[in-house]
């Protein structure tokens, strides 16, 4: 059997996912096809039945939330939908974000001690970054744009509004950094800043992650955490499972893949 399997989202002709899966597939030896489903908001109602016809699919912007309503069970535990799997005819949604991030996160803090960390945004991504750094038992403080969100995402789950402090860890969950002379964090003192780590990838060094690097801090982009998203989901999509220790192929699962994605990326000519 071919397992089918893909991306809804909108506006993603620019997806590097296809060839992040098809290195997945290749590594783990599955027969399975991905593709993009570049859906447009006004259609999302008629596509669903297609949709539901794979055997999953990942869920980008703008439908992480949006895809709630179609689904039969939310186990994401964060009201954010990423990965949705076919079990049975029921949509079933998990959210493989938080894995990403934090195996990410803490590979490029190489063990770093810290003891809080500042979280900048309240968006999607802000709200699966938060709950897993507070699953982990992390001191987390937020700085948002609209203090209605920051309020709202500090009493969800626990974390404090920021107070003005000089942190040691920031993140950027904003989407505050696509373009050239953005900066979330441009009013912050960096002083001391250990780690800054942006979710965005592209561009690689955001001005945030420039800056922190001037400062002598350590920088993390999101591309590691775009690769462990992705292998997180189809360990959900296909029933696989992965492992750090002795894997699939006696090695490192996680770090096989990633090696195997970024020399596809280089293949591809992509710009990482
Ligand atoms: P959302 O649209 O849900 O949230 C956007 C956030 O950015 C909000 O907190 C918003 O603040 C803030 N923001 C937007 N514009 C500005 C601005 N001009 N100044 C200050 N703050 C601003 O997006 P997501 O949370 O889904 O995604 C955020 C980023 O994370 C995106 O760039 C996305 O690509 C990236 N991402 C990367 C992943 C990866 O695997 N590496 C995975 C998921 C996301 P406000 O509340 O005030 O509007």
């Amino acid at each position: 059997m071919k397992y089918q399997l893909g991306l809804l989202g909108s506006g993603i002709s620019y997806s590097l996912s296809p060839y992040i899966h098809d290195e997945i597939f290749s590594y783990a030896g599955v027969d399975a096809e991905y593709k993009l489903y570049d859906i447009a908001p006004d259609n999302l109602d008629g596509e669903m039945a297609r949709l539901k016809t794979l055997h999953g699919f990942n869920v980008t912007k703008p439908y992480k939330t949006r895809i709630l309503d179609y689904l039969d069970e939310d186990l994401s535990g964060c009201g954010a939908v990423n990965t949705v799997c076919m079990r049975e005819g029921k949509a079933l949604g998990y959210n493989a974000d938080g894995f990403g991030f934090y195996k990410s996160f803490c590979e490029g803090l190489c063990g770093k001690a810290y003891t809080r960390v500042l979280v900048l945004g309240a968006g999607g991504a802000a709200r699966i970054v938060v709950k897993t750094l507070k699953e982990a038992g992390k001191q987390v403080y937020v700085k948002n744009r609209s203090a209605a969100a920051q309020a709202e995402i500090c009493a969800e789950f626990g974390a404090l509004p920021y107070d003005g402090h000089v942190p040691e860890v920031v993140v950027n969950c904003t989407s505050f950094g696509l373009k050239r002379g953005e900066n979330p964090a441009a009013d912050l003192p960096m002083h001391g800043l250990i780690y800054a780590y942006d979710l965005i990838y592209a561009p690689k060094e955001t001005d945030f992650l420039l800056r922190a690097k001037k400062a002598g801090a350590a920088t993390q982009n999101g591309l590691d955490m775009l690769v462990y998203q992705a292998v997180k989901a189809d360990e959900h999509m296909l029933g696989i499972a992965f492992s750090d220790k002795s894997g699939l192929h006696g090695a490192d699962d996680y770090a096989a893949v990633k090696k195997a994605v970024y020399a596809r990326l280089k293949r591809e000519g992509v710009d990482f």
